[in-house]
């Protein structure tokens, strides 16, 4: 991918983000590209369509889409699955959500997933997510910025110079406005739904960052957003989807939600969303019992998330002999303890689809003294028993609400995953 191909995938990643703010747009932005692209939406409620081309099914804040060959021979075929999720850490709005205190107007928040408190201090939020309506309408909503948490001045604290504590129930309350007791939070919402607040049945409404995303740097070799970990991936895995060369596999884009809190959900990694999609696909091709395991035992799995470059200012934290830059290429990610599921066959499988489409990549292993993360790999390994390797884009402040990529990773992930779905 040269320099003009990194700067549009990155422009077209900005713009996926800036259309992204919670899970649901994610699942939803994905599908309306998809549609301009012809893909026909598969409603679970319908028996699936048995035409050759893309689809896809919606489940709240996932999706998942697959390209079936023209013409494919189902005693050949498997399935190329490219795994990633769509959620961030974040601060979510509780069911009760106005709160007053000393004149100010408050939003009651639970914190989702594992986010880095100190980076909502002091930023411009919105709200984002989904309502539910008493009739069962599911309806999308991001209004703009209208939360703020301030940090404490320290003046009034020196101590927060050295150590900030924050209690994620007293100090991550964010502010929308100041005398005003008839401003409820929730009738807020509804009016920005086109709702009356009483139409409001459920809501999962989630606090995102407005700022717009960037490119800096002497060089224009940076670049800055909310919510890389892990639309850098869902994006590459939607690009490599829409433009890979039609190979003689079924391929497939997972993008599950919750991933942050454990992906115990039915949109989640560890769910059955995924393995229900492929075995009503696998109906479709005729194939039944005994072909459904052979189809499997020629499948793989490459599961996409965001990954550790080495930090300069705590290198220490890293292994010395691996320790990885950014805009060096898409990470392949090992651990003994298959917190990655990358093994032999894996790091084979995705060295292969690099080498194919010219894409550098380097290897990352965690310090044996910090601990290690994980992904939906695992789970998907676990259910479905497929080749799978554990992948993704080196960053700089991960969970941060400005994460930090190069401009060259994305695009050169998104290529190695067209080449994988292209057959290499
Ligand atoms: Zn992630």
């Amino acid at each position: 991918m040269g320099v003009m191909d990194a700067r549009s995938h990155i422009a077209d990643l900005a713009a996926f983000v800036t259309a992204s703010p919670s899970s649901f747009h994610a699942a939803a932005d994905v599908a309306r590209r998809l549609a301009e692209a012809g893909f026909a939406e598969q409603r679970e409620t319908d028996a699936f369509g048995d035409t050759p081309g893309g689809h896809y099914v919606l489940r709240d804040g996932a999706i998942v889409a697959w390209w079936v060959p023209e013409g494919i021979d189902p005693e050949r075929a498997g399935f190329r699955i490219v795994g990633a999720h769509t959620d961030s850490p974040s601060l979510k709005l509780k069911p009760q959500p106005t709160a007053s205190a000393f004149g100010w107007q408050q939003a009651a928040v639970e914190v989702y997933g594992g986010p880095l408190p100190n980076q909502w201090l002091d930023r411009e939020l919105g709200l984002a997510g989904r309502v539910i309506t008493r009739s069962g309408e599911q309806i999308l909503v991001a209004t703009p910025a209208w939360l703020r948490v301030p940090q404490v001045a320290p003046h009034l604290d020196r101590s927060v110079r050295d150590t900030l504590h924050l209690d994620p129930q007293q100090h991550l309350k964010p502010v929308y406005s100041v005398g005003r007791p008839d401003l409820d939070l929730l009738a807020l919402v509804a009016e920005q739904a086109g709702l009356e607040a009483s139409d409001i049945a459920g809501h999962d409404l989630y606090c995102y960052v407005t700022e717009p995303p960037a490119v800096f740097g002497p060089t224009g070799e940076f670049f800055a957003s909310s919510r890389l970990d892990n639309l850098s991936s869902v994006h590459a895995g939607l690009t490599a989807l829409l433009t890979a060369e039609e190979g003689a596999d079924v391929t497939v884009l997972a993008c599950f939600d919750h991933e942050e809190v454990g992906s115990a959900s039915r949109s989640g990694g560890a769910g059955p969303l995924l393995e229900q999609v492929m075995r009503r696909i696998a109906g479709t091709l005729g194939v039944r019992g005994d072909g459904w395991h052979r189809m499997l035992a020629r499948s793989s799995c490459i599961s996409a998330d965001a990954g550790h470059a080495v930090h300069p200012n705590y290198a220490h934290l890293h292994d010395p002999e691996h320790r990885p830059l950014l805009n060096a290429g898409p990470l392949l990610k090992y651990n003994a303890d298959l917190r990655y599921t990358t093994d032999a066959a894996g790091a084979a499988l995705f060295r292969r689809a690099c080498a194919a489409a010219g894409v550098p990549v380097q290897d990352f292993v965690s310090n044996n003294a910090v601990p290690c993360g994980s992904t939906i790999g695992p789970m998907n390994a676990e259910r479905l028993g497929v080749v799978m390797c554990d992948v993704g884009v080196p960053l700089l402040s991960m969970h941060s609400t400005r994460e930090l990529s190069g401009v060259r990773d994305p695009g050169w992930l998104a290529g190695a995953l067209a080449a994988y779905y292209a057959g290499a």
